[in-house]
């Protein structure tokens, strides 16, 4: 089965609108070289307007890093996905780890903000990775499962089939500690097998991205892994030149 990669740039509490609006002048340059993979920009909830204008009629999807999974009400400092739409974004992250570990979101709030991502035709991508002292354990497959079998609890195959998925290992997240690209499809694989034991044959054709010190200088070996279908990346993302040498590396 031959996936399109999909390159996102996830530019966390980074970027204002003039320099986000400047970042896209090089990369709309760079798009004709980018045409065999995906894009997708996930800036700060103030730059998805702002994005999703001055990429219209580009392939680039614009994103948000995160969504309430109310719909309206109460909830000040909240934004749902329906908001999302409205300023433009297709897709958003589901389950940063930063999220998990530093603003303590649980497998369970995880799960509802993905389904309510799904509920307002976003594409999710939900993400997933063990700690350090997890995987010095030998707990990484264990908490991965865990992670989605939360997420994916009681979801039929067709909505499923509408999630990325990002494996992010948290000892690699902005780190320079890059997992080695065995140890990315080792991991992967497993992830897949466990899609395919429970979402059905759409497992074959979901995406499941590496996430974790993902540099122009290693993406190329990574993007090389069978079961590894793109790239989320964090530090690399924020400047033009490195993210669209990552997205020509992982195009070839
Ligand atoms: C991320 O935040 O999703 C990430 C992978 O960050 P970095 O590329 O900086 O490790």
């Amino acid at each position: 089965m031959s996936r399109r990669k999909l390159i996102a740039a996830n530019w966390k509490m980074n970027h204002t609108v003039a320099t986000a609006t400047a970042f896209i002048v090089p990369l709309r340059a760079a798009l004709p070289r980018l045409s065999r993979v995906d894009l997708a920009i996930f800036p700060s909830f103030f730059c998805v307007r702002p994005l999703a204008d001055a990429l219209a009629g580009t392939p680039v999807a614009v994103g948000a890093q995160d969504l309430f999974w109310e719909e309206s009400g109460a909830f000040t400092g909240e934004v749902s996905g329906a908001m999302l739409r409205d300023a433009g974004a297709t897709m958003v992250i589901i389950g940063h780890s930063e999220r998990r570990h530093l603003l303590g979101e649980s497998n369970e709030i995880v799960a509802r903000k993905l389904a309510a991502a799904l509920r307002d035709a976003l594409t999710p991508i939900l993400c997933v990775g063990e700690l350090l002292a997890e995987r010095d354990a030998g707990e990484e497959n264990s908490v991965v499962e865990r992670q989605l079998a939360s997420a994916f609890h009681g979801m039929g195959e067709a909505m499923a089939a509408r999630v990325v998925i990002a494996y992010e290992p948290v000892w690699a997240i902005g780190t320079g500690r890059t997992a080695s690209p065995q140890d990315a499809q080792t991991m992967q694989a497993a992830i897949r097998a466990w899609l395919g034991k429970h979402c059905g044959s759409s497992a074959d054709a979901m995406r499941i991205l590496y996430g974790g010190s993902v540099k122009p200088d290693n993406a190329a070996a990574l993007a090389a892994q069978p079961d590894v279908d793109g790239f989320l990346i964090g530090g690399a993302s924020l400047d033009p030149a490195s993210f669209v040498a990552i997205g020509e590396a992982a195009a070839r």
